[in-house]
């Protein structure tokens, strides 16, 4: 006899994955859920999945690589990844869910809201894998994802103050701004970002460009820069508008990853 079709559903700890397996609990019964760990996840992230796990009354079921991030950096040769070389979501993330996921048919049921179905995100390509997109097909937008955390009593994770989407600490998707919530709210993290860059060895290897996670310039950099403008009574703008100055730095928002960051 056939195997059943696996029906399953991928959680970043973000808001419009959260929500969609607020919408689909009681739909689909025989979900599984799954959340890929990259092993470099924000506490919070791990504290607003173990309330989600609460609310489904199951277990999501957490994925990672045999190999640790460090491994495959190595293997990359040093270079960070980027939006032009997004090794870490398909080592990290799309390899463990293939794994598991081995030959099985399944439905995989994606958090892309209709007001973002022209945006494209990266997920896997395997034959045996359907991606569905209930959000679209039911013409749910951002006010209605709000309303479901909200009436679930789940609301946001709690990140959302300082960072808009989920994802590795390091993620390069977030905003210049984000990296500075990144230092006051986690400094350690913001600290091991910063060693990643400096990392001596690796660019040898690999190039002769610095490779660094925000675009044109270290986070060292991009630090000095806030803390110039915090305490430059001359800026005019210096103080109440600061995230705004760092902000019309951001590189296009549009960029995301559907693996990490619904
Ligand atoms: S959250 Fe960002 S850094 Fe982490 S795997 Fe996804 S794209 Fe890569």
């Amino acid at each position: 006899m056939d195997k059943p079709v696996r029906h399953i559903m991928g959680l970043s700890g973000g808001k419009d994955s959260t929500a969609l397996a607020i919408y689909m609990r009681d739909r689909v019964p025989e979900m599984e859920y799954f959340f890929c760990d990259t092993g470099a996840e924000l506490l919070e992230t791990y504290e607003y999945l173990a309330k989600l796990e609460v609310y489904l009354g199951k277990k999501i079921v957490r994925l990672s690589s045999e190999r640790n991030f460090d491994h495959w950096l190595k293997i990359y040769r040093g270079a960070l990844p980027s939006p032009n070389m997004r090794w870490c979501t398909k080592v990290l993330k799309i390899e463990p869910l293939e794994r598991w996921i081995g030959t099985d048919k399944a439905i995989s049921y994606v958090g892309l809201r209709a007001d973002e179905a022209s945006r494209k995100g990266y997920m896997s390509k395997k034959k045996n894998m359907m991606s569905i997109f209930p959000f679209i097909d039911d013409g749910l937008e951002l006010r209605d994802i709000e309303s479901l955390l909200i009436e679930s009593g789940l609301g946001k994770p709690s990140y959302y103050e300082w960072r808009t989407r989920s994802g590795c600490y390091f993620c390069f998707y977030q905003r210049k701004s984000e990296w500075i919530g990144l230092h006051d709210s986690h400094p350690d993290l913001f600290e091991r970002a910063v060693a990643y860059e400096n990392k001596k060895g690796y660019q040898e290897t690999a190039s002769k460009e610095a490779y660094t996670w925000s675009q044109g310039e270290s986070l060292e950099q991009l630090l000095a820069r806030r803390n110039l403008l915090k305490t430059s009574v001359a800026h005019p703008r210096s103080s109440g508008l600061l995230l705004d100055i760092l902000a019309e730095d951001d590189d296009d928002d549009e960029s995301f990853c559907a693996s990490c960051h619904l």
